[in-house]
């Protein structure tokens, strides 16, 4: 695949950029001109994901607010300000590889999934658009999912806290897209189908060939679906595009 340079001169910071989703778009912004931040909660991922793109490859948890911070000061320190921030980083707890029941699922549960997948994007944010202010210029790409929307069925795909959470980034996204529209920064959200990443690899085989069976375009994702539309949404083709939520489904879940 050829790649455009659309992203040249512009500084990325991904997060949960060791495996799967994050990987595909930090290799991708890198391939098309970024100097890109990897950060993982894992350090030896986060390592090798930076020395793949070129970059420095810190290892950080998104949700404590002080790792955050030295992550953020670290990347500024190497590259300069961050002018594209993808809030990646997830996770989807599964109860013996079945969807965690709220009957089931302890307070600590519950708290840890809010604590990474929307304290997360509210730490990254937070620390990086004083930046972004100050060069006039931004994008923040936060990774939603179609659980945000919709009910899967009984697949033992996920728990109400990973929704709920998924939902919460697509308020925290239009906000954000108002609140900082005046000043060149542009925020949206990506809501993936079914992705081909260890995270998916939690559930059993048939419940992914039903859902390849019950997507138009008759496949899973790749990382380097979710990847273009992160570079679309944080490269100059979309500049005028803000505060939208955008389906990386195949058409599954279209509503
Ligand atoms: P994945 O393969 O599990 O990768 C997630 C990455 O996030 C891992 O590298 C993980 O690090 C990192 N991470 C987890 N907790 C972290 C923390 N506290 N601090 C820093 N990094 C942390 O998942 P994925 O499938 O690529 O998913 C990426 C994103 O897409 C998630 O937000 C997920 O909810 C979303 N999504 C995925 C799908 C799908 O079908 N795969 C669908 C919709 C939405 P460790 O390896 O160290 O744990």
């Amino acid at each position: 695949m050829i790649h455009h340079p659309t992203h040249a001169g512009l500084v990325a910071l991904v997060t949960g950029a060791g495996r799967g989703i994050g990987l595909g778009i930090a290799r991708m912004l890198a391939a098309r001109g970024a100097r890109v931040v990897a950060i993982d909660l894992d350090p030896d991922l986060a390592a090798r994901a930076g020395a793949e793109v070129g970059g420095p490859g810190i290892a950080c948890d998104v949700s404590d607010p002080a790792s955050v911070d030295a992550a953020c000061a670290a990347a500024e320190r190497a590259l300069g300000p961050v002018d594209v921030l993808v809030n990646n980083a997830g996770i989807s707890p599964k109860h013996g590889g079945r969807r965690a029941d709220i009957d089931a699922m302890d307070a600590a549960e519950w708290r840890r999934v809010l604590a990474v997948n929307l304290d997360g994007a509210f730490n990254f944010a937070r620390r990086l658009v004083p930046g972004m202010k100050g060069t006039g210029r931004g994008a923040i790409v936060n990774q939603s999912s179609v659980a945000a929307k919709a009910w899967f069925g009984d697949f033992p795909l996920t728990g109400v806290h990973y929704a709920t959470t998924k939902a919460g980034l697509v308020g925290f996204t239009r906000h954000l897209a108002g609140e900082l529209g005046p000043h060149g920064i542009t925020v949206n959200a990506i809501a993936p189908g079914r992705i081909d990443t260890p995270l998916m690899r939690g559930a059993a085989p048939e419940v992914n060939e039903t859902i390849r069976r019950d997507t138009p375009l008759g496949r899973l994702g790749a990382p380097e679906d979710v990847a273009a539309m992160a570079c679309f949404l944080s490269g100059p083709d979309a500049r005028f595009v803000t505060g939208q939520v955008v389906d990386v489904a195949g058409g599954w879940m279209m509503g």
